[in-house]
């Protein structure tokens, strides 16, 4: 099994002859105020978990958009930064963004054409001329600051996401290496043909050494619309794109969690603490509990769950006052109209149901808009009976991977959508469509009369499926691809 440790040990072997760039838009430590101090916070997600062991391990150079308020201060005249703070061991390149730029290429191009683009979840993307021009002129800017750190070295720079469609072919130098990780789904070609710039963006992934998505589907569909709208060899045998005499690599790469760091926190005395803290503040005590956890957004299917819930209660009345679903919703990216509409959608939604069956102190329905810290987190997803995942559509959803990372006891069930990623893998979960409410209700009601047997039995399955499939393979996995070497597996 892959660790921390083991990863470690392969950029020491294989690639430590090169500069390794990890381009990521946003940053792994954030310096903020507080008060009068600045403190430094690590940015929690599944990819700073990966990345941060080998940017340790090759002492490389992290760029990204440095957004915290206190920033600035910290930097040197180069814009550098070490960290992680309490061990420096790799530089921190902070790349300044205008308000402007900002609203443009991260609010305008990113999250309001490619993200509901990708996303089939019917919610139509905004193409605007002017957010494509400045999408382009950030995407120049990172490519001069990555140029800048690389000079004449041999460099390997690992590019993140639909940020930077355009870097790679920016960055084309005999002396960089370049793989790009698109962590969101990729359309079919009769979806991505409506975006105006669909061949700017094709023709600029390509500039890569490699192209990594979750899944297989997704890199066929990659495949099918260089094939559709661009001249060039499409290999389907092995997954190949050669144009102007470069060859890109497309393969899937399927994201996971650090699953024994997991696994461990959810054991610790904090919280079991923590759980009995949420049992009194929220009256849990004898509650069956339904977790959901999602940032707020129109691709995860939020007030969608809620009309199942609803359909549930009205079908089977005798779990009114015995059931809770338990939503965790973080504001996200709030700036943009459509996240407007589905956050008003689903305050207004969580308020009919819960009118509609409210009994005594009991309501449905509680909804948790902060952000949860890890331990807080960990405490629903141990108090939690099932834990509902009901994504549109999702490139991976790691919350469900943590779910199940969290159930040392092995009992507890996923439902999961089948739009997700990792429905691909996680095939012990009951598989659900989000939009099929009634299919969804009978799936609640499924949840809550297993059978504890059955419950342990695909609980089981699923948590050795993670444990093995962890982050760290993956990012062993996009090395072992790139720089062509065997690792073991197990
Ligand atoms: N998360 C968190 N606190 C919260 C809610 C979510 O730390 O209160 C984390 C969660 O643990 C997970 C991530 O946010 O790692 C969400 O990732 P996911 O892949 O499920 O969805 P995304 O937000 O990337 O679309």
């Amino acid at each position: 099994m892959q660790n921390r440790e083991s990863l470690q040990a392969i950029i020491r072997e294989r690639v430590s002859n090169e500069l390794f760039v990890v381009v990521s838009n946003r940053e792994p430590y954030i310096h903020q105020f507080k008060g009068e101090e600045i403190v430094c916070q690590e940015a929690t997600s599944g990819l700073i978990t990966a990345l941060d062991p080998v940017m340790q391990a090759s002492s490389g150079i992290w760029i990204a958009h440095g957004s915290g308020d206190a920033d600035q201060k910290v930097v040197d005249q180069k814009n550098h930064v070490r960290v992680p703070p309490e061990n420096p061991s790799y530089t921190l390149r902070r790349v300044w963004l205008t308000k402007e730029e900002e609203d443009g290429y991260y609010y305008g191009f990113s999250n309001e054409a490619l993200w509901p683009l990708c996303h089939v979840a019917y919610t139509r993307p905004v193409f605007n001329d002017a957010d494509w021009k400045t999408y382009c002129a950030v995407n120049q800017k990172f490519a001069d600051a990555i140029l800048e750190e690389v000079g004449s070295r041999k460099a390997f720079v690992f590019i993140q996401d639909y940020h930077f469609t355009q870097l790679a072919r920016l960055l084309k130098r005999p002396n960089i290496r370049t793989a790009h990780f698109w962590h969101i789904p990729w359309p079919n070609p009769e979806v991505f043909r409506i975006c105006p710039w669909a061949t700017e963006i094709l023709d600029g992934l390509l500039g890569n050494d490699l192209l990594g998505f979750h899944t297989r589907l997704h890199c066929q569909n990659f495949l099918d619309n260089v094939w559709t709208m661009l001249k060039a060899k499409v290999d389907y045998e092995r997954f190949e794109i050669s144009r102007d005499g470069a060859t890109t690599s497309v393969r899937p790469f399927p994201i996971s969690i650090d699953f024994e760091a997991t696994s461990e926190d959810a054991r610790s005395a904090e919280v079991e603490t923590e759980m009995e803290n949420l049992r009194k503040k929220y009256g849990l005590r004898n509650m069956l509990i339904g977790l959901g956890v999602d940032r707020v957004d129109y691709t995860k299917g939020i007030p969608d769950q809620f009309r199942a819930l609803d359909r549930f209660l009205e079908r089977y009345p005798e779990y009114q006052g015995r059931v809770m679903m338990v939503e965790i919703g973080v504001s996200s990216r709030a700036r943009i109209p459509t996240y407007q509409r589905v956050n008003d959608e689903i305050d207004q939604i969580v308020e009919e149901v819960n009118w509609k069956y409210q009994k005594g102190g009991w309501k449905p329905i509680l909804y948790l808009k902060e952000r949860a810290p890890a331990t807080t987190l960990h405490a629903w997803y141990r108090l939690a009976n099932f834990c509902v995942v009901s994504s549109l559509h999702d490139g991976m959803n790691l919350v469900a991977k943590e779910y199940v990372a969290s159930r040392n006891q092995e009992d507890g069930v996923l439902l999961l959508s089948r739009f997700t990623g990792s429905a691909r893998e996680l095939t012990d979960a009951i598989l659900i469509n989000p939009y099929a409410i009634d299919h969804m209700a009978e799936a609640y009601r499924e949840a809550l009369t297993m059978p504890l047997k059955e419950q342990k039995n695909r609980m089981r399955q699923l948590r050795a499926h993670v444990q093995d499939h962890n982050i760290y393979r993956w990012a062993a996995q996009v090395l072992s691809s790139l720089f062509q070497f065997e690792f073991a597996e197990k």
